[in-house]
Formats: C-alpha cells, structure tokens, sequence
C-alpha cells in the first residue's frame, strides 16, 4: 500500500486512483497521515478487506510533481540520519570507513513536501538522494533478524546540505548543516514495507536540470537499513513516525571536479526504484 500526505489529507495511492481514508472508512481512520502512519497496521488490513473504490482517479504517475502533496510525516519525534553509508560516496569524500553508523540529526523543521520549491541558503549548497525509513512501532533493543519488523515503510528523501557549514568548526556541524528549510523532502508517498521484502535492492537516482549524478544500488550501503535500525534501537527507543536517511551514493556535488553545487533554477529530480520519484526546484 502507498500512502500520501495530499492537500493535509491521508490518501490511500493506487494504480486506478485515490482513495481519500477518512472519508471512504466514515472516519474510522483520521485524515492526519501521521495519526495514520502510527496505525498503519489497522489501516492495511482495512484497506485490504474493505477494498474501497477510488474517490479521485489521478493515477500515481499524475501526482508527480504535484505542489498539494505534504512531507508523509509532519511531525516525527526522531530525525536520524547516516554519514558515510555507501562505499563509494566514502570514497569521493575522501574519508574514511568508520566501524559503527555515523549518526546525525536533521532538524524537524527543515522537513517538507515532495515538490516543494528549495531556497538555496549559500554558493556550497549540495544534493544527496536518500532512502528514508519510516519506524512504525515503538521499539528498543531489536537485532538483526528481527529490525525490519519495527519498519513501516520507505519514502524517497533528500538530504540537502550546506557543504560550509557542515564542515565547520571542531566537530563538524552535520545537524545544523544538513537543516535549513526546506532542506529535508520526503516522499512521494510512503510504501509499506511489505512491498519492500529487501531495502538494500533497490536502484537510487538523482538528476540535476537534466544531468544524472547520482546512480547506485541500497545494496551499496555500508551499513544495511537493518543494521542501522538494530544499531540505533541499542541506544534510543525508536517511535512510530521516526525517520531515519539512511545516506547517500556517490556522486553529489562535491564530488564532482569542479565541484557542482546547487543555484536558483536548478531542478533536482529524485528517484529510488518502487519508491516513486520527488522533485525540488532551486530558488
Ligand atoms: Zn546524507
């Protein structure tokens, strides 16, 4: 099942149409997405026994680019995210390897709709197409084996980042860097997990105004999303609605020689395989 944000309402996403929750369930399901997002198991089973006819016919592949389409969770108790995640961006980077997940935050407020337009903060302002896990149950101390049951589902995510000020000052400023407005779409919509048996096999895109960048395959994660959410859940309770970004493959920006930031104008086109694709105009 896809479930989008659209015009403040929870909307079911299917090949024939929309199906907007509240009113096809007579309210049984809110029209808040994150009050659905924290009952996604009752929603699925409803959706998939009720079976409700669309109440809109725009088809998925419509929506894209859609400016009514919101963040598909507005207000997560936890933003994490992972530096360094894909082997070869670590490369570009010049960086290293480190042993655990590099965990940083995004802050709440820079999260924002899926075509939302991006105001570019600085001349060092960089692209990075994510995968982004949406946590569904309340949850500490998972393992491996059993991480991905604490998962709701994935959204395609940017992780755009101010390149200065990230690096800035000793240690760096990754939080602060990586949260501007508008610096954290999500979407297009969320896919529950149970269309995604395996997170770390599916292909990652980013387009700059018409040039590909970025590439890659999850599967070229240092850490997998399992990993990630175990290694996390060791440390902090993890919370229905939480996100995490899992990181970025290379090929951004600063990667490039010359370096290719982001300036007004520049249209950055996100794409993850089964996910959907989001899309943020430069202003
Ligand atoms: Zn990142």
């Amino acid at each position: 099942m896809r479930i989008a944000n659209l015009a403040g309402r929870a909307t079911i996403v299917t090949d024939q149409g929309l199906v907007d929750v509240a009113s096809r369930s007579n309210g049984a399901f809110s029209t808040s997405i994150d009050k659905c997002v924290r009952n996604l198991d009752n929603l699925l089973t409803w959706f998939h026994a009720a079976q409700p006819e669309v109440t809109d016919p725009t088809t998925p592949s419509e929506l894209y680019g859609d400016a009514r389409l919101g963040p598909v969770v507005l207000n997560p108790q936890q933003i994490f995210a992972v530096a360094l995640n894909y082997r070869h961006h670590a490369e570009e980077m010049k960086l290293a390897l480190s042993k655990q997940p590099t965990i940083f935050t995004k802050f709440a407020s820079s999260l924002c709709g899926p075509n939302d337009e991006l105001p570019i903060p600085s001349d060092t302002t960089d692209f990075e197409a994510e995968l982004v896990v949406v946590i569904g149950a309340t949850a500490r101390g998972l393992t491996l084996e059993n991480a991905l049951t604490a998962v709701a589902g994935y959204c395609v995510g940017q992780d755009f980042s101010d390149r200065t000020l990230q690096m800035q000052g000793a240690p760096p400023q990754y939080s602060l860097g990586k949260s501007y407005r508008n610096f954290s779409p999500i979407g297009p919509w969320l896919t529950t997990a149970d269309e995604i048996p395996d997170p770390n096999n599916l292909s990652i895109r980013c387009n700059v105004s018409g040039d590909d960048y970025q590439d890659a395959f999850t599967s070229d994660m240092v850490f997998t999303v399992a990993e990630i959410v175990s290694y996390l859940s060791d440390v902090v309770e993890l919370r229905p609605g939480d996100l995490i970004f899992t990181g970025s493959p290379h090929g951004s920006g600063q990667g490039q020689t010359p370096p290719r930031f982001l300036k007004p104008g520049d249209h950055v086109v996100t794409e993850i395989g089964r996910l959907g694709r989001i899309e943020n105009r430069a202003v």
